[in-house]
C-alpha cells in the first residue's frame, strides 16, 4: 500500500522559547513557555507563530475546511458506487483510509 502523504507536515505545535509576538495580532505576546502552533510559509520555509488564542481561531477554520473537503469527497464517492463505478474492494480501502487519516 503506498505512503500516505502527510499534508499537515508544515504545521506544528511547540513550546515558545522566548518572547515574541503572534504573527496574526501583533498585540498579542508569547511567552516563553507558551504553546503556540507554528506553520512553514513560503519558499523559504519561514516559520510563523500564533498564539493559543489566534491558533483556536485557525484551526477552527481549518477543521471546517477539512470537513467540507470530506463532505464533498464522501458525495463523489457515494456517486460512484451509486453508479456501481466503484467495486467493493475501493470501498473498503476508502474505508481504511478515512478511519486512519481523520
Ligand atoms: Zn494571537
Amino acid at each position: 500500500m503506498p505512503k500516505t502523504r502527510d499534508v499537515l507536515s508544515h504545521v506544528a505545535v511547540s513550546t515558545a522559547k522566548g518572547r515574541r509576538r503572534c504573527f496574526r495580532n501583533p498585540a498579542h505576546i508569547i511567552k516563553a513557555g507558551d504553546q503556540v502552533l507554528t506553520i512553514k510559509i513560503g519558499p523559504d520555509n519561514s516559520k510563523h507563530s500564533y498564539c493559543s488564542k489566534c491558533a483556536q481561531k485557525i484551526l477552527v477554520t481549518v477543521t471546517n475546511r477539512l470537513h467540507d473537503i470530506t463532505e464533498t469527497l464522501d458525495q463523489s464517492f457515494a456517486s460512484l458506487l451509486s453508479t456501481g463505478e466503484m467495486v467493493s474492494k475501493d470501498y473498503e480501502q476508502r474505508d481504511v483510509w478515512t478511519r486512519g487519516n481523520l
